[in-house]
This record gives C-alpha cells, sequence and structure tokens, in this order.
C-alpha cells in the first residue's frame, strides 16, 4: 500500500535500526534505572520483579501517523513513539489483530485497521526498542469484546470442526509472519474479552475447540511465549470462577488467565485482587490486568465523543488528570504485583490514540475514513451495522491517552519506569472533590466552608473554600425546588458545589416502600376485611407498594392510620397524603394532623374512581420546640353492594420555614 511504503520511506532511522535488529539484536531503549526529575508523584511498587510485564497497547499508531500525528519525546523533538514508550519503561507492546477488517472494496473498517501486516510492522518496531510483543486475536474481522464476538466473513458458514482448522491454520500462518520478521513475541492471546463467546460460537464446548487451536499454534511457532486467555468484567460474581472452571474441564492449554480492568465499570481492585488470586492458586495461572485505562482530562479533543467524561453515572475514583490517571495506573500495578497471587503484568489501553486533527470534525472525519484512526469508519457498516454502522466515528478515549493532543508525553508515562523506584515529590492538591448538597426549599442554604481536595499521594485533605455566589442568589435558590451548580475558589482550584434544593420529607416509610407498616399504625380500627400494605405497581401512586383496604359488607370501613413525628425542630409545617378508590357510598375521609394529641388540622378527602388519586393538605402546622407531631388519615365508608374499596400512598411532612 501507498501510504505503508511512505511511512516506511520516511523512517530511515527506523529502518537502520531494523537493520541492527537483524544482525546483533536489539538494543533496548528501556531504562534500567530511575528516571531524573519527574514532577510525577508515585509511590514506589514494592517487590516488583525485574521481568514484570508493563505493556502498552499501541495497536493504532500506524493509522495515526498516516494520518499526520507526529508524536515527540520529552525534549520535545519528534521521535519513534516504540522508542518514547520504551524509555519511560513500557517493555511490552500489545496489539490487535483482526481477519479481514477490510471491505470488498479494500477500504479500511478503521480502529487502525489492524490486520496482521500492521501486527508485523508495529512488532518490528517494538522489537527493534527492545519491547516485546504481545498478540491479540480478536478471531473476528473488527471488534471483538463482551457485547459482540462477529465470526470473520470467510468463515461464516464453516462448521466448528472447519473452523477450528481455519483458526489454527490462521493464527499459525501470522505467528509465522511475525517470526519471520524476528519479532520479539512474549504473549499471545486467543480471543478478546471473551465472556462465553468467541467467532461466533456461543457455547463453551465450541468455544474451547478454537482455544485449543490457537493455543497450538502458539506453542509449535513460539514455543517460549506465553498463551492466554482474556476476559472482561471481574465485578460479575462468580463469572471468572465459571470461566476457569470450565477452561479446566475441557483441559485448555493455556498459561495466563487475563482480565481487563476499567475502574468506572469493573468494580474495586480488591475484588479484581480476589477473584483473580483465586483462579490463580485453584488452576496454577499465571494472572494479569490485560487492559486498563484512566483519563487525565474530561475534554475531547478530536470532534468525536468520548466514553468516559464529565456526568455519567460511572465510579470515578481518581481525579481526571495527569497525576489522577498515574495514581489509577500505579494502584493496578501494585494490586497485581503485591495482592494478587501469580500476578504477572498490566497493560494499559492504548495509550497512544489521539487526536488526527485540530480543525474541525469533518476535517478529522476524513481521515478516519480514509486511513481507519478512528474507532470505525463507514466501511465497517456491512460487518457490523447495529454498532460500527449507526455510531462510527474517531476516537473515544483520546482523553485517556498518555499523549496530549499534539503527540507530546504526557508526565504520566513516566509512571512505568517510576513505579519501580518511587518518586516521592512534594504532595500538593492536585483536583477537588465536588460537593453534593441537598438543601430544604425555603430553608437557609449552608453551603460547606471546606471541600476535601485530592493530593498529588491519592490522599484526602480539607482546604477552605470561598463560594462564588452571593447571599441574595441563594435566598431565591431556596425559594424554588431546582438544582444548582455553584463555583469555588480553594487553594488555587475551582471547586463544584451540585446544590439540590428539594423538599424534605420528615415521614419516615412515607410511600409504604419499605413493603412494612411501621412506623405507621392502625388507630381506631373500626372494621375492614382487608387492610394492608400491598406490592401492586399499578395500583401505587409512584413507588410499588402503598397502603390498600377493602370490605365486602355495607358501611364496613372504619379505620385511621397515623404516624406521629418527634424531634421536630420548631416551625411551620404542611402535611399530605393521597388516597383513591370506589364503591364507597358515604364516606368520611380526611387527612388530620394532631400536636401532642390534640387535633390542629384537617382537610376533607373523597374517593371516586379507579386511578383518580385525591391528596388532602393542611399547611401552617405550627409545632414548638419538644412537640410531637402525629399525622394521619382517616377512612371511614359506608360502602353499598360490593362495599368500599382504595388505596393511600405517597404522604409527605415538609417544612414551611
Ligand atoms: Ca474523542
Amino acid at each position: 500500500m501507498k501510504t505503508i511504503e511512505k511511512l516506511i520511506a520516511g523512517g530511515l532511522a527506523a529502518m537502520m535500526l531494523f537493520a541492527c535488529a537483524c544482525t546483533k539484536g536489539p538494543e533496548s531503549a528501556v531504562p534500567t534505572e530511575k528516571i531524573d526529575g519527574s514532577s510525577l508523584y508515585v509511590k514506589k511498587v514494592e517487590n516488583m520483579p525485574d521481568d514484570f510485564i508493563l505493556g502498552m497497547d499501541a495497536s493504532s499508531v500506524i493509522t495515526e501517523e498516516q494520518s499526520g500525528v507526529r508524536y515527540y519525546n520529552f525534549a520535545g523533538v519528534e521521535q519513534d513513539v516504540f522508542r518514547t514508550l520504551a524509555e519511560n519503561g513500557v517493555n511490552t507492546i500489545r496489539v490487535r489483530v483482526w481477519n479481514d477488517p477490510y471491505d470488498e472494496d479494500g477500504r479500511g473498517f478503521g480502529g487502525g485497521n489492524n490486520d496482521i501486516d500492521k501486527a508485523v510492522e508495529i512488532g518490528k518496531r517494538a522489537t527493534a526498542v527492545g519491547m516485546k510483543l504481545l498478540v491479540d486475536f480478536h478471531l473476528s474481522d473488527f471488534w471483538a469484546d463482551p457485547g459482540k464476538q462477529m465470526v470473520p466473513r470467510a468463515w461464516a458458514n464453516m462448521s466448528i470442526e472447519e473452523k477450528t482448522n481455519a483458526t489454527y491454520d490462521y493464527v499459525k500462518d501470522c505467528l509465522k509472519k511475525l517470526k519471520k520478521a524476528k519479532v520479539d513475541v512474549g504473549m499471545v492471546q486467543i480471543g478478546n474479552e471473551t465472556n462465553g463467546s468467541l467467532c461466533g460460537e456461543t457455547t463453551w464446548f465450541n468455544i474451547q475447540y478454537l482455544m485449543q487451536a490457537g493455543s497450538k499454534a502458539v506453542r509449535e511457532v513460539f514455543p517460549e511465549a506465553l498463551v492466554a486467555l482474556h476476559f472482561a468484567n471481574p465485578e460479575k460474581a462468580g463469572s471468572y470462577e465459571d470461566y476457569a472452571k470450565k477452561l479446566s474441564y475441557y483441559s485448555v492449554d493455556y498459561d495466563v488467565f487475563a482480565s481487563s480492568y476499567y475502574p468506572y465499570w469493573h468494580g474495586t481492585l480488591d475484588n479484581l485482587a480476589s477473584v483473580l488470586s483465586n483462579i490463580a492458586k485453584t488452576y496454577n495461572k499465571k494472572v494479569m490486568v490485560m487492559e486498563t485505562s484512566y483519563a487525565y482530562t474530561a475534554e475531547d479533543s478530536d470532534f468525536s465523543g468520548n466514553t468516559i467524561g464529565e456526568g455519567g453515572t460511572f465510579a470515578k475514583d481518581y481525579p481526571f488528570s495527569v497525576q489522577g490517571q498515574a495514581n489509577l495506573v500505579r494502584n493496578v500495578i501494585d494490586t497485581v504485583v503485591n495482592k494478587t497471587e501469580n500476578g504477572i503484568g498490566v497493560v494499559y489501553w492504548e495509550g497512544t490514540w489521539i487526536t488526527v486533527g485540530h480543525e474541525s470534525f469533518e476535517a478529522n472525519s476524513a481521515l478516519w475514513q480514509k486511513y481507519g484512526s478512528g474507532w470505525a469508519s463507514s466501511y465497517a457498516s456491512g460487518y457490523d451495522p447495529n454498532d460500527a454502522g449507526k455510531y462510527y466515528g474517531g476516537c473515544a478515549v483520546d482523553n485517556q491517552a498518555m499523549f496530549d493532543p499534539y503527540g507530546k508525553p504526557l508526565e504520566s508515562l513516566r509512571v512505568f519506569n517510576l513505579v519501580r523506584y518511587g518518586n516521592e515529590v512534594e504532595v500538593k492538591a492536585d483536583a477537588l472533590e465536588d460537593v453534593t448538597l441537598f438543601s430544604n426549599i425555603n430553608s437557609r442554604i449552608e453551603l460547606p466552608e471546606t471541600v476535601n481536595a485530592i493530593m498529588t499521594d491519592d490522599s484526602r485533605q480539607p482546604v477552605p473554600v470561598t463560594w462564588n455566589v452571593t447571599d441574595a442568589e441563594l435566598e431565591n435558590m431556596a425559594s424554588k425546588l431546582s438544582s444548582y451548580e455553584i463555583a469555588g475558589d480553594a487553594d488555587g482550584l475551582t471547586a463544584h458545589c451540585f446544590l439540590n434544593v428539594i423538599e424534605f420529607n420528615f415521614l419516615e416509610n412515607p410511600g409504604f416502600e419499605s413493603g412494612e407498616l411501621s412506623p405507621w399504625r392502625i388507630t381506631e380500627y373500626g372494621r375492614a376485611d382487608e387492610l394492608y400494605v400491598e406490592d401492586k405497581i399499578t395500583d401505587s401512586k409512584t413507588g410499588q407498594f402503598h397502603m390498600h383496604f377493602w370490605s365486602a359488607a355495607k358501611n364496613s370501613v372504619d379505620f385511621r392510620l397515623e404516624q406521629p413525628v418527634a424531634g421536630l425542630e420548631a416551625g411551620t409545617y404542611k402535611y399530605s397524603i393521597s388516597i383513591m378508590g370506589g364503591d364507597a357510598g358515604d364516606t368520611e375521609i380526611y387527612a388530620y394532623v394532631l400536636v401532642d394529641g390534640v387535633e390542629v388540622g384537617r382537610a376533607e378527602m373523597e374517593i371516586t374512581v379507579y386511578n383518580e388519586w385525591h391528596t388532602g393538605t393542611v399547611t401552617g402546622i405550627e409545632v414548638a420546640e419538644g412537640q410531637t407531631l402525629t399525622v394521619g388519615i382517616c377512612v371511614k365508608c359506608a360502602g353499598e353492594g360490593n362495599g368500599a374499596w382504595g388505596k393511600i400512598d405517597d404522604a409527605m411532612l415538609n417544612s414551611m420555614n
């Protein structure tokens, strides 16, 4: 291909290195000493073996370079990105391999257009600077993950026997190409995030044939390399144990049980250590983290939305900062080294995948389409219509890279070197924790005087904050049910307070959602054939529970339902409760309020027909210090025919101060 020719012609220095590699063996660029002068705080990971795998998935580098991306070293000089990775402690490059990521007209699917030729190219460059290659066979024509494991088009109509043979032949052929190119292959994974499906197969009985076939090919071509199997979702209780047990049952020949670990979704590091250790001990396997990453910024830089940014309902245990990114990586490494049995490595995904341009979506899109440097091009639509076909575009992880949008390495890249030695520079505030505040409507809003600073060593420390809001603005905010974001200054950083002005409810179990009656109680129980908390979402005003009553005979519903509330602050309150029902005949239904046992307010109510809710509200309830308020509903129905029935729900006691 023209583009590759151009790249090689332009990379004369790299060519010379390959030449050296062929004759004398590569000279490693991975340092054996600590890099001096970094501002990054890194707590040393104790007990780290020299050969611990510190990997970087760099699958998209070639298409990035074809798209015009230039990579630099810390001195600001343009340099082979694999050398820069090696110089900062990365000792393994991971690369994905798809069988045939091109359409009928030879147009790339994107995501780096990673076929075996790309892997050879990347492998040669990694080997030239002393790093090993970790080959990641997806056994698909495009992305394979827990959501999809599509069979390569050429294998679509094969029986499992044919597919097994094809896997063996394909993996063997690919590995031979790497061997011929003198690539230093350290590990090969058969399948990517194979949570119970692989290559279009969805039974372990079939999957294990494919894994066996791939493993056999690895043993034959690279007998020194480790065979890895790779899974995701360690947080799903029992799932890894289940996979490992099946692999053992089928006697699948592998060395490494590997896991993805994305802290936003994959549970705690302690859990990860626990599930991996269990497998290491039970099945005598090596274990590792095959993919991890963290955002250094919430900003997108390529006009194509990111997986992780501001907002979202994922766990965010570290700040989105260069230091936060490094701390996550350091802690994952520490977990695998010191808390996990037989832990052999951690690979970052994908620190070199940055924006291809800075002008516009259209300009970038043209490059993604032409060179395959986005996560998917439109040419993948035919193969993957439901995902790539709908959402094709740029890079969704450019804010998790370890290079900035202009190709300069971030200080966090040095974590791969510094974890071995520690770099405990002076600790300072790196980011501020957001504050979430709930304030009762019409009450004075009390903003906190300090916020927690997240320090560079991952500790927390309170620092004084000045909120950028006036008293008049706060008073105005307090008068409406709404949500606000208030900014503040603390230690030179910007603090954020997410303020929610809500109606507090001083009642417990106000909508019977505990499924129990308590602390409500039935008083003056005259009669009702049925009177209980009912679990029926269709008959509830909100939630799934409510109080149900029914009687067959005429004039047979008569009860009071109430809840005492002690310890209220002195002030003015309002109370409301809702009811629906029917077949009632003459009724006497009302919400009531007692203060120290004496009725001080009442709101008449009625029941009419199904699903027509009526709310009784008592306002202006004055409560003095030490008084007990009791709120309730009285229901008396002189029902005709089938008797009365009804549902009571959603009581509210709120301050009017
Ligand atoms: Ca992006």
